[in-house]
């Protein structure tokens, strides 16, 4: 496919703004053809638009059709090819095995959600049939589901080229709800947006849907981003991506004439708590484990472990001194672009600068700046440090993580009550030890959206179960998730029927339950007719 370096307005490509940029190829810095435009406010609003104008068409579509639309997207994204990879491997430096994975799962997520729309259940019908004869006053037939919101502006992240951006979760589930969707797209991977935006719409010509379900805007300054959140039409935002940048977002949704949801998932320390019975049983292992996981994807992770907390011992001297060894061992990797790897080195400077911090271990091989490369490092102080830099709680995007060294329980517990909201927080451990140890976990169970227990944060099931999400500043909306088939509930609200005739209701809300679907009917859950 010959990329253009145009936007994707409904069935059309092209672009009226002048001014272009460009991706660059973090590890040798060439810059990569083509020029991509930057979108303009007129694009802004034919895009949103086209979406206002096709919702009701859009919404009014069967489930099935929309379920075959999110398969058909899968097909078109595996018929882009080694192609699709290579570009993302240029833009990126991520490496092709890791796009191939991450690919895979962009694909089953949207058949993951194909199935989903299809089943059904997941619009959580409910009735209540009318008591006409009920005293002292009737009851009338009253009936909810959840009904699409409309145009939705997604902003992906530029770590996850594949499957949290174009083609992520925010698009495939506002899509499968019934919802426009206008992507912005990331400024690090264009190419790769442009690719994916296109296998979108020849989905939607294959469908036979109305084109301006779906649009591509490209830009490389944060106007866009501001446009399309500040314009009327939109009714929803999707946003992944850093905490300043969601932040600034989220203030903008709410300044809104009309504010509406701004659904942020940002950065996260993920600590991890080591407790003595699992450092004394499997420090090593635990160490290694660590360091992989901090290592994983040159931490460009939102779930990368930033700290390692656990109670003085010999056995935690030795975990540490084996997690010293395991950074040592692990070698420099490119970033996804030079503004990452600089920030990175800035804020291992910054961590450096913190008085009773040292570091305990960093690869043996010293980075190549040229290659936007970063080494793993890893820190260690005493956890009163924390208390005293609480700068130590901050992201620093990359391959860096602290050991922090408690005097007591009630110090891990200190620690977990400082901590602001986690996507995720993991704890190491025995059975004895959690018993020990119930009051650290009550403390996390309020911080975190997941708990894990003897693992690590990184890897994130896509599943009905998920929750990808956790309290501010881990997101902005702690009901919702990013990942998994709940992620679906940010672009619905419910939306209820009063007597209405049978004929008149939506399909799912009918006295035959054509579709087979669960329903709670007079407070009872059933599949069956009324
Ligand atoms: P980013 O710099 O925040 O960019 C995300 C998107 O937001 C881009 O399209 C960017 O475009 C736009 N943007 C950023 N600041 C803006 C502003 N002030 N106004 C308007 N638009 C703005 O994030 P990133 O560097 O791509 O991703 C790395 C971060 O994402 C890390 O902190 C990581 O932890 C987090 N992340 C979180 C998750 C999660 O699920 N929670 C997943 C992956 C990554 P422009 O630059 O063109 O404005």
């Amino acid at each position: 496919m010959e990329l253009t370096g145009h936007h994707l307005i409904g069935d059309t490509t092209g672009a009226v703004g002048q001014e272009t940029f460009q991706a660059q190829d973090p590890s040798s810095q060439a810059v990569l053809s083509p020029a991509f435009h930057e979108a303009t406010v007129s694009e802004v609003g034919m895009a949103l638009r086209l979406g206002q104008e096709c919702f009701d068409t859009f919404r009014s579509t069967t489930a099935e059709d929309r379920a075959a639309f999110l398969e058909a997207i899968a097909d078109e994204v595996m018929s882009l090819g080694d192609a699709l990879l290579e570009r993302a491997h240029q833009e990126t430096g991520l490496p092709m095995a890791r796009l191939t994975g991450e690919r895979g799962r962009a694909v089953n997520q949207a058949k993951l959600f194909a199935g989903l729309i299809r089943e059904g259940s997941w619009v959580d019908a409910r009735i209540d049939l009318a008591l006409p004869d009920r005293e002292p006053l009737p009851k009338p037939d009253i009936r909810r589901m959840l009904a699409p919101i409309g145009p939705v502006v997604v902003f992906g992240a530029s770590n996850f080229p594949l499957a949290i951006s174009v083609v992520g979760t925010d698009t495939i589930s506002a899509l499968g709800a019934g919802c426009p969707v206008v992507v912005k797209g990331h400024p690090g991977h264009p190419g790769v947006c442009e690719m994916l935006g296109r296998a979108i719409q020849n989905a939607v010509k294959k469908c036979d849907l109305p084109p301006g379900l779906f649009s591509l805007l490209q830009g490389a300054g944060h106007e866009l981003g501001v446009t399309l959140v500040q314009h009327p039409i939109t009714q929803a935002v999707a946003f992944t991506g850093s905490l300043r940048g969601g932040r600034a977002l989220f203030d903008v949704a709410n300044a809104r004439k009309e504010p509406i949801p701004f659904y942020a998932e940002m950065g996260s320390i993920n600590p991890v708590f080591v407790l003595p019975g699992a450092a004394a049983e499997r420090g090593a292992s635990i160490a290694e484990q660590f360091v992989q996981s901090v290592g994983l994807g040159v931490g460009q992770f939102c779930t990368n472990p930033g700290m390692l907390i656990g109670l003085k011992s010999e056995f935690l001297d030795d975990l540490t001194q084996k997690t010293a060894d395991a950074a040592e061992a692990a070698g420099p990797a490119t970033m996804l672009h030079q503004g990452i790897a600089e920030a990175y080195s800035e804020g291992l400077d910054k961590i450096k600068s913190i008085e009773g911090v040292k570091t305990c271990g960093a690869s043996s091989v010293a980075s190549d700046a040229t290659k936007n490369q970063a080494a793993c490092h890893i820190f260690e102080a005493n956890l009163d440090t924390l208390f005293d830099h609480p700068e130590l709680k901050e992201e620093n995007f990359g391959p860096s993580s602290v050991i922090l060294k408690a005097d007591s329980a009630e110090q891990l517990e200190q620690a977990a009550e400082g901590l602001e909201g986690q996507l995720t927080a993991t704890i190491h451990g025995t059975e004895d030890d959690l018993q020990k140890h119930g009051k650290l976990i009550r403390i996390l169970e309020r911080k975190v959206g997941r708990l894990v227990f003897n693992g690590f944060p990184t890897g994130i099931e896509v599943c009905p179960s998920m929750h990808h999400g956790g309290p501010y500043p881990a997101t902005t909306h702690s009901f919702f998730t990013s990942i998994g088939t709940a992620s679906i509930l940010r672009f619905v609200r419910p939306l209820c029927y009063q007597n209405f005739p049978d004929a008149g209701l939506p399909v799912e809300l009918r006295n035959k339950n054509e579709r087979g679907i669960l329903r709670l009917v007079d407070n009872a859950w059933t599949r069956d007719d009324i």
